[in-house]
């Protein structure tokens, strides 16, 4: 009798019950999707993203990706296309809309109860900065005694790495470009500015931040940055409590995992994402096995440095090429998908990653405009993109084909959030006798990839399976899952 039930359950997924799909409701804040404000959704016509357009498209992020919270790449006024040079940190850029435009997002967002983290740029400003410019009007004067701006960044009598001249014997550290001047964050009165932005936007509602180039902030000296980051959680946590902090340390592993003792809540997991990220080199060798490890071992160590941390996971992001483009087939989009989408920690989707967007090369060729099938909202590609391709997919025909990479992250996203244990990531890797085979055991389900292209049968004898989701068939003992594919037992 239970063998039939067990069939009956296969066929209905094989069947593709996804028109009597149910939503579930976020058990946690961990799926976030990444915003490209400019290259999202026009409201007004002008060829550029908006807030006023994110809000239109909020039911999509929610019900069609099922995301529960957003990162918002910098909204803040600046001369570049990609906001990473801030020129007001406490002002909307008016290409976005205003601040009762984002004040509307956030009442929408609460509504949805779904979170929201914002990019904060604290290495550097742009050069356009009023700090900035008051700094170098006395330097070059000679006139400091009279500003308290002056050592609000780095100045030198001689040239040195990173450093762009001023004037004669006068030279600023702008580690990126000349026109982002980095901060002097040893500066008290800088950090009094910074804290006072913090605050500014914890009083608008937000949730948290997402922290750009932290290994930046003090060059490559990791103890500075951390003593840094310290005294930034320290002091943002007493502003709120439930803060959510998100770092980028594009860097080693082992300097991201040295980072976390920071008490930072989580550092991007570079190592494990990108065409050569363990996840793709795993997948790529078949190594299902020796990735449940690495998963493992990552978040364990994770986990000795700061208990309260968490892994933020992605496969790509604005700065890199986007997945589609080393992920070649939809069978394996969907598996290095499911295997990331189900990581433990918070998970980060790029936007249009959902629908196998692709663009890479130069930086705008990775921040495309998103695909809707619709000329109205949608935007013009960044200046200077040389993406010449139509895309492979728009979001319109995702949502209506049922065996898109949209409904696959979707249904796997429902997984994460019916069974939360997934996101604490507390679970023991199982040895099956397939190498290929990636299988964790978490207290009340298991979850298993087959990074084989075949259908594999491994002996199942943990449980009596009850009922699975997935492509897989359980008889006698045995589970057979099809090529590529992932399967969620449930005991
Ligand atoms: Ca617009």
């Amino acid at each position: 009798m239970r063998k039939l039930f067990v069939l009956l359950v296969v066929t209905l997924v094989l069947s593709g019950c996804s028109s009597s799909k149910e939503y579930v409701a976020p058990t946690s804040q961990s799926v976030y999707y990444e915003v490209f404000l400019a290259s999202f959704y026009d409201s007004d016509n002008d060829g550029v993203g908006d807030i006023q357009g994110l809000i239109s498209k909020l039911d999509y992020i929610q019900y069609e990706v099922g995301a529960s919270s957003l990162w918002l790449m910098p909204i803040h006024p600046s001369p570049t296309y990609h906001k990473y040079d801030v020129v007001d940190y406490c002002e909307i850029d008016e290409t976005y809309g205003t601040l009762d435009d984002f004040k509307a997002l956030m009442n929408e967002l609460k509504e949805r109860d779904m979170t929201l983290i914002m990019d904060l740029v604290l290495n550097h400003t742009s050069s356009q900065h009023p700090w900035f410019q008051e700094s170098i009007q006395h330097q070059k004067n000679n006139t400091c005694e009279q500003s308290t701006y002056c050592d609000y960044y780095n100045f030198k009598n001689t040239l040195d790495t990173g450093y762009t001249k001023l004037s004669n014997h006068l030279y600023y550290e702008s580690v990126f470009w000349s026109e982002m001047p980095d901060l002097n964050l040893d500066n008290p009165l800088v950090r009094e500015e910074i804290l006072d932005i913090t605050q500014y936007w914890i009083d608008l509602g937000i949730d948290g931040f997402r922290l750009d180039a932290t290994t930046h902030y003090y060059g490559e000296n990791t103890e500075k940055n951390i003593e840094f980051l310290q005294w930034f959680n320290d002091n943002v946590r007493q502003q709120k409590e439930d803060i959510y902090i998100v770092g980028e340390a594009w860097t080693n592993e082992t300097v991201i995992l040295e980072m976390y003792a920071s008490g930072i809540d989580s550092f991007f997991n570079f190592g494990f994402s990108g065409n050569d990220g363990t996840i793709m080199k795993k997948v790529n060798q078949q190594k299902g096995y020796e990735l449940a490890q690495a998963i493992y071992n990552y978040n364990e160590t994770l986990k000795s440095i700061n208990p309260m941390a968490k892994d933020a996971v992605f496969l790509s992001n604005h700065d890199t090429g986007r997945s589609a483009g080393y992920i070649t087939t939809l069978d394996y989009q969907k598996l290095v998908g499911s295997i990331y989408l189900l990581m433990p920690g918070n998970v980060f989707i790029y936007y249009g990653e959902e629908i196998g967007m692709k663009g890479s090369g130069i930086d705008e060729n990775k921040r495309l405009a998103m695909p809707w099938g619709d000329l109205k909202g949608t935007t013009i590609n960044p200046s200077g993109s040389d993406y010449r391709n139509e895309q492979p997919y728009t979001v319109n025909d995702s949502i209506k084909n049922s065996d898109s990479l949209l409904h696959h992250y979707n249904t796997v996203i429902q997984w994460r959030y019916t069974y939360p244990e997934i996101v604490t990531g507390d679970f023991k890797v199982i040895e099956t006798d397939q190498k290929e085979v990636m299988a964790l055991e978490y207290d009340s389900i298991f979850i298993l990839h087959n990074l084989s292209e075949e259908s594999l049968t491994i002996p199942w004898e943990h449980n009596d399976i009850n009922s699975l989701q997935g492509k897989a068939t359980y008889s006698n003992g045995e589970l057979t899952m099809e090529g590529l594919s992932s399967v969620v037992i449930i005991k």
